[in-house]
């Protein structure tokens, strides 16, 4: 079963996908951390999607796309989409992509969740560079401060975390993203994010899939 993970900045899809790796026979594609890794490997992707990502705006679904489509060659089975698709150019796309390999996509959760806890977690979010866990500098916190709990890497805070990019990363999930939620009605399963640990979110998702 192939799932797309939707919500917001912070909403929590990056936890939750850990999660359903973790403790189920999913894989986990996230479109930040491919572009993350080419920035870091100082790829030609990575130089043309810093660009943009530092500006708190979409990287081009051309781009975006082709990577995806890469991914999908080696990956199409029990995938947890986090951050893709991100607007409905992307969704049409992937459909497509995935009805050429007889593939779907077969469930969407959106991960419903207030603007005004959104800036709190993203802005206390720091991320281990090796396996992209992340921890919250408050609710979530790693063991030993600063550490993360698998593999004692230093964590780090994204850059487009940063107070003054986060808004426009908000705008451009309101102007773009959100529309997927209609776009997707008929296989969406929406979760209630609010005032929960990530483990009683995990644990409605897991329920809710159930059915
Ligand atoms: P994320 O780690 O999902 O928050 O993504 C970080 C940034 O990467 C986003 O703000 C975008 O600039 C870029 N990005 C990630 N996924 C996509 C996508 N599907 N389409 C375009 N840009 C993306």
């Amino acid at each position: 079963m192939n799932i797309l993970l939707l919500g917001a900045p912070g909403s929590g899809k990056g936890t939750q996908s850990e999660f359903l790796c973790e403790k189920n026979n999913y894989i986990h594609l996230s479109t930040g951390d491919l572009f993350r890794k080419n920035i870091g490997n100082e790829t030609e992707l990575g130089v043309l999607a810093k660009s943009y990502i530092n500006k708190g705006i979409l990287v081009p679904d051309e781009v975006t796309n082709k990577m995806v489509e890469e991914y999908l060659k080696d990956n199409s089975d029990n995938v947890i989409f986090d951050g893709y698709p991100r607007n409905v150019e992307q969704a049409k796309e992937l459909d497509k992509m995935l009805n050429s390999i007889n593939k779907m996509l077969n469930c969407v959760v959106y991960l419903d969740i207030d603007d005004s806890v959104l800036i709190d977690r993203i802005v206390n979010r720091v991320v281990c560079p090796v396996c992209k866990r992340s921890y919250h500098l408050i609710n979530r916190k790693p063991k030993v401060a600063n550490k993360c709990d698998f593999d004692n890497a230093d964590l780090q805070s994204r850059e487009d975390d940063k107070l003054d990019k986060v808004s426009k990363r908000l705008e451009t999930y309101n102007n773009q993203t959100k529309p997927l939620i209609d776009f997707y009605k008929d296989r969406l399963i929406k979760i209630n994010a609010n005032n929960k640990k990530p483990i009683e979110v995990y644990k409605d998702i897991i329920e809710a899939l159930k059915k």
